[in-house]
């Protein structure tokens, strides 16, 4: 059975057990900057678990179903072993109070056994705390439906909660093959800040199912790397099968590559963008290893784009995937040879030191493959493992530090010496920016997200969410609100707060950035007092919106499906 239709057959199987289809969401998560990426499929159901009339609002159901796409950074190193990928997707069942363990376990069984046609090799169910108790209900239900092989299990059959206190509750696992594919969470405790367990109101079922792992036992080969989600991809990286886990990690980072651009992240020096950079560095370094020229990664588009074809919409834009990635291959390109040939001299020189009774990559070493050649850690890392060879890492965490402080520095002090002429334009357009986001939800609607933003001290550039090209009625209406506030002549005020307060207040957050505890909010409220703009923001801004001139969108464009991108300016009158 090919990976579509099993794609297809769990998301038809659970609509007829009453569950509403939902489309995959972005793997940019929406509303959440705790995490960078979507990691599992009942992210973008959270809000529904504390509050199931809102699913039935929503959804007009309290169950739903899923296939969602998922990127685990903390699954890098694991990558090249037989069921471990970064990019994945996770198909998974949903219901926020609608039913419980009975009929979780049941479909799940039923799913397997019937529809797909496997045999369960065991399941887990959790053995207790002296806070939590032993999940008899699960084993029960497993053993009346004929099961022999129940495992009682520990911590890792517990899930949650995500920080120090929230929902979690215990989960059982099913094993085909020997390997789990399936995890079934029973959402249905509240631990708080003191570590007191109580049983939530509204009990929640989340559950979540690797598609390439499933492939894997349906298809019956070795590996996920040799399911249709990937063979077009093995083959075209042949090599002989020393290089084996070279050619996965290939294929593994330029598939979730190329997912992350699709969904509108670029290669940058932070956060996301920083992940999708060492994604395809590594691809690089690796591509090389097995003796491939780089515009093979290139060629990986098309063929990726054939495999999810009617299910993902990255057709259609593989010129501009092809374009990122080319424009990224040649940018490191260089450096890549040039760090490399850096570390051999690095490793030579240590491994001939006499003077170096410890035969190490100094943490300087490390920092300058880092600082002057890109070479993140992890990969030093690894090119020096493969030669037998130690890095001073914890040195290396100094010099780092160090470096991240004198640039702090540096940037507070051009921002106390008075500010350059491109430096007040960029902050102005840095406050228009905020009026903006303001005034696309007004116009287009609440639900618009920030997706990506650049300033530079020439025009701003926001990218958001929504599914259609504006009309020009549309952007004029936005061009006027942003001017009418301009003219009112607001301030625009700075809060330090709490984060969770921040975030109840509804603070629109930066794209692509972490926060802290404490964090800075940027008020803009009208003449009468109202909120008209609040953002999670760093700054800086100019005090009082009558200083930003006139607002021009100058372009409205795509940029990925579902993310459009507007760049404007700001006229001086
Ligand atoms: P493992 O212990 O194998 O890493 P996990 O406990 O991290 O799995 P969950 O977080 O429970 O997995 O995710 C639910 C399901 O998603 C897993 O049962 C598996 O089928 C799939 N899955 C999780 N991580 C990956 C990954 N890195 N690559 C492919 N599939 C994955
Ligand atoms: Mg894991």
């Amino acid at each position: 059975m090919k990976s579509d239709e099993i794609r297809s057959r769990f998301l038809k199987f659970f609509e007829s057990k009453g569950h509403k289809i939902i489309p995959s969401s972005y793997l940019i998560p929406e509303n959440d900057p705790s995490v960078l990426f979507t990691t599992a499929g009942m992210q973008q159901f959270k809000k529904y678990y504390l509050n199931p009339e809102l699913a039935e609002k929503d959804f007009g159901s309290k169950n739903v179903v899923s296939a969602q796409k998922c990127v685990r950074t903390s699954d890098i190193d694991k990558v090249g072993d037989n069921t471990h990928l970064t990019f994945f997707e996770m198909l998974g069942n949903f219901s926020f109070g609608g039913y419980g363990r009975k009929e979780a376990i049941q479909y799940a069984y039923e799913f397997i056994t019937k529809e797909m046609n496997l045999e369960i090799s065991y399941v887990t169910v959790y053995e207790g705390s002296e806070n939590v108790p032993k999940d008899e209900d699960s084993k029960k239900i497993w053993q009346e439906l004929g099961l022999k092989d129940i495992r009682e299990e520990g911590a890792d059959v517990f899930w949650g909660p995500t920080g120090d206190s929230g929902p979690c509750g215990p989960t059982t696992e099913i094993y085909v093959d020997g390997i789990e594919i399936w995890n079934i969470v029973f959402n249905e405790y509240y631990k708080d800040k003191e570590g007191e367990y109580s049983l939530l109101e509204n009990k929640g079922v989340d559950t979540g199912m690797g598609l390439e792992r499933l492939a894997k036992v349906v298809q019956k080969v070795e590996t996920v790397f040799e399911t249709d989600l990937f063979s077009p991809l093995m083959l075209k990286l042949k090599a002989d099968s020393s290089q084996l886990k070279a050619r996965r990690i290939v294929a593994d980072h330029i598939k979730s590559a190329i997912f992350l651009i699709a969904d509108g992240i670029r290669p940058s020096n932070v956060d996301r963008g920083y992940v999708l950079r060492k994604l395809i560095r590594r691809a690089m370094v690796y591509v090389r290893k097995i003796n491939l020229p780089d515009k093979t990664l290139i060629n990986l588009v098309d063929i990726i784009s054939e495999i999810y074809k009617g299910v993902y919409l990255l057709d259609g834009k593989n010129v501009d995937i092809k374009n990122t990635l080319i424009t990224e291959v040649d940018k490191f390109k260089n450096t890549l040879e040039k760090g490399l040939k850096q570390f051999n001299k690095i490793v030579y020189e240590s491994l001939n030191e006499k003077a170096h009774a410890n035969k190490k990559i100094s943490g300087k070493d490390a920092f300058l493959l880092f600082s002057s050649y890109g070479f993140p850690l992890e990969m030093t890392l690894e090119l020096a493992l493969e030669k037998g060879i130690e890095v001073d890492v914890k040195s290396f965490g100094e010099y780092f530090k160090k470096h991240q402080e004198e640039s702090r520095k540096g940037a507070e002090h051009k921002f106390k010496g008075g500010l350059a002429d491109h430096e007040l334009k960029t902050i102005k357009l840095h406050t228009a920016h905020h009026l903006l986001l303001a005034a696309l939800k007004l116009v287009l609607g609440p639900n618009i997200k920030q997706r990506g933003s650049n300033i530079t001290a020439e025009r701003l550039r926001i990218d958001f969410s929504f599914g259609r090209k504006l009309t020009d009625e549309e952007k004029k209406k936005v061009e006027d609100i942003v001017n009418q506030k301009i003219e009112e002549g607001l301030d625009v005020i700075k809060k330090e707060m709490p984060r969770a307060e921040a975030l109840k207040i509804g603070a629109e957050m930066e794209f692509g950035a972490k926060y802290g505890d404490t964090v800075s909010v940027y008020f803009i409220k009208d003449r009468e007092g109202n909120v008209f703009s609040c953002e999670f923001c760093g700054g800086p801004h100019i005090t009082n919106t009558s200083e930003l001139g006139h607002f021009k969108i100058q372009k409205e464009e795509a940029v990925a499906s579902g993310v459009r991108r507007i760049k404007a300016i700001l006229e001086i009158l």
